[in-house]
């Protein structure tokens, strides 16, 4: 057990099994310096999704956590994704060209969010080129450094890695979140990029598994995996990545972020996936 840094959390593991939760933080830095509301703020979180997962360790799985909030850094971005109408001088590194990566930094959701998922901006001054410099030297290196080194660990030790990339969303789509505003989700949503991130086989086993919990179940829509699946994964070498997008209204108050007595049901049915993904060697799928 060791913490790679004081922002990032990394449990290595034994099993082929890597799960990471990038927007579950709640530690809020100092140099921060926003300008809204906290409580707003707070909705760009996936509250809990780290407990709900808790049980996961124990189990073998290797597990990385951010400390740090999604708002201050989205560790499920591209440095490239700069939105260079946040900062006081030009960014001296490589900016992202891809047209659907700039609809979303358009949206305010760069690497670092502009607004929240409600449109609030999230700041009132201009970022320095040096500040947003460091929040990926203390943020995103660390986290994606471990991302990478657990699935390479599992993939070495076992011949394949299944990676889970956890997340929670609200139960309607924000104004300023998806492609989709105003949009009810399901209860889970399956993300393998269109099945370039996993087997589709491998999918469509964790989909039908919540579906036979009773769970209404989507796959890659509205959501289909952004870039921790895309950047560690190669189905075709037997490193499989999907992203696991659970319905805040689950196990939590969206409004006050309170945990509902629901939470333990919900996490017994993640621990029967987690306890299936175990038993599953992907190379046979
Ligand atoms: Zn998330």
């Amino acid at each position: 057990m060791k913490a790679m840094t004081s922002l990032v959390r990394y449990l290595p593991g034994a099993s082929p099994l890597v799960l990471d939760s990038p927007h579950s933080g709640t530690h809020y830095p100092a140099d921060f310096l926003y300008a809204c509301d906290l409580s707003v703020l707070r909705h760009a979180e996936d509250t809990h999704v780290e407990k709900l997962y808790d049980f996961a360790p124990a189990l073998g799985a290797h597990w990385i956590e951010a400390y740090f909030p999604r708002s201050y850094l989205d560790a499920n971005r591209n440095t490239t994704e700069i939105d260079v109408s946040l900062l006081d001088a030009p960014w001296p590194d490589a900016i992202a060209t891809d047209p659907k990566v700039l609809s979303k930094v358009r949206l305010g959701k760069g690497l670092i969010w502009r607004t929240t998922d409600e449109g609030v901006p999230i700041y009132g001054r201009k970022l320095a080129v040096a500040e947003v410099q460091a929040r990926i030297k203390q943020c995103w290196e660390p986290y994606h450094a471990a991302v990478a080194q657990a699935i390479d660990a599992a993939y070495l030790q076992h011949g394949y890695s299944l990676h889970i990339n956890c997340h929670s969303m609200p139960a309607f789509a924000s104004s300023h979140a998806t492609d989709f505003p105003g949009e009810e989700h399901a209860d889970f949503v399956v993300g393998d990029r269109d099945g370039s991130t996993a087997n589709p086989a491998l999918s469509r086993l964790v989909c039908q598994h919540l579906e036979g919990l009773g769970y209404r179940v989507a796959y890659n829509h509205p959501y289909k995996g952004v870039e921790l699946v895309r950047r560690y994964s190669k189905p075709t070498e037997q490193r499989q990545s999907i992203q696991l997008e659970i319905n805040r209204k689950l196990y939590m108050n969206e409004e006050t972020l309170a945990m509902t007595p629901n939470f333990k049901s919900l996490q017994a049915s993640l621990r029967s996936l987690i306890e299936l993904l175990l038993k599953t060697d992907t190379r046979r799928l």
